[in-house]
């Protein structure tokens, strides 16, 4: 097939595309006061495609030197949409896909909130969903739904908030749950010191492949199960490496866990090594 073959092709692509613009740009500005200026626009591009067909040549030549005037005039007047729309594009899956974006933004959400929560001495539990479903516990709380941020996820843990109690559960971005109870971990390697808070996540992280956040009330530090291990003390510099490590890699930790679950179990590894092993880096569980 030669060029001029696919001419017509490209022609339909052409028209698809402009048509998948519109629609989309309109979608965007509809219902807003962008709207009508939106629909002039597009009734003097009409009107100028016209005059081009026709040979208008006066209403052309005022049209043209229009076009500049209206480039100045699109950005100022619909600033507020062409930010939400470029908002968007970077909000997109397939955006966030490419360029990995999704752990890193909402990762720092719920980083801030931890360290807030640590920082005024309140107790928390965030549980993050990967493979396994958590439907079982997320219907023992509160559904939520909503989008996630610090000051959300902060807001929750306040008591006496009636949702402070229990886990809070996110999907992605998401804030699916709070309130929720998670199931407590019978291991009998656990110290003694530490309480039901982090039996409930080393619980959660034994039963699914979920990664689990403690923040102690007590003692004030950041605990993280997963995989049926608790990795105490961690202290706000290598929280965010930790998650995303653990997020970024779902399958292959999946993998270790089916191998160590071979093993015999070791959890609750003692603080000490879980230090050193944290003071080279991520922790390879
Ligand atoms: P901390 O270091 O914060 O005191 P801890 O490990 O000593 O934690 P507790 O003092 O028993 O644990 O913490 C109790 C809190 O943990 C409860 O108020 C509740 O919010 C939460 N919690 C306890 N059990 C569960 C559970 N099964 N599921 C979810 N949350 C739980
Ligand atoms: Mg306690």
């Amino acid at each position: 097939m030669n060029f001029q073959d696919m001419r017509w092709l490209l022609d339909i692509l052409d028209v698809a595309i402009v048509t998948f613009l519109i629609y989309h740009i309109f979608l965007l500005v509809r219902g807003t006061r962008a709207a009508q200026m939106f629909l002039g626009l597009i009734a003097i591009l009409l009107l100028s495609a016209l005059a081009d067909l026709f040979r208008l040549t006066a209403l052309n030549w005022i049209l043209a030197s229009l076009k500049t005037v209206w480039v100045v005039a699109f950005l100022i007047l619909f600033q507020p949409e062409l930010r939400r729309g470029l908002t968007m594009i970077g909000h997109s899956r397939l955006f966030r896909r490419i360029f990995r974006l999704e752990e890193g933004s909402h990762l720092g959400e719920i980083e801030d909130a931890l360290l807030n929560l640590r920082k005024r001495g309140l107790g928390a539990i965030v549980v993050l969903e990967r493979n396994t479903g958590l439907r079982s516990y997320i219907e023992t709380g509160t559904m939520l739904e909503s989008n996630l941020s610090a000051e959300l996820l902060e807001t929750i843990f306040i008591p006496p908030a009636p949702l402070h109690d229990g886990a809070v559960i996110i999907r992605g971005n998401h804030v699916i749950a709070a309130g929720c109870i998670l199931p407590l971990s019978q291991s009998m390697a656990l110290d003694r010191s530490l309480g039901t808070r982090h039996r409930a996540i080393l619980g959660v992280s034994e039963e699914t492949d979920a990664v689990a956040i403690a923040v102690s009330e007590e003692t004030r530090q950041i605990a993280i199960a997963e995989g049926g291990r608790l990795i105490r003390n961690v202290d706000p510099t290598t929280l965010k490496a930790v998650l995303s490590q653990f997020i970024r890699a779902p399958k292959e930790r999946e993998e270790r866990k089916e191998e160590r679950s071979r093993e015999t179990v070791e959890s609750a590894a003692p603080v000490a090594s879980e230090e050193r092993r944290r003071s080279t880096g991520v922790p390879q569980t």
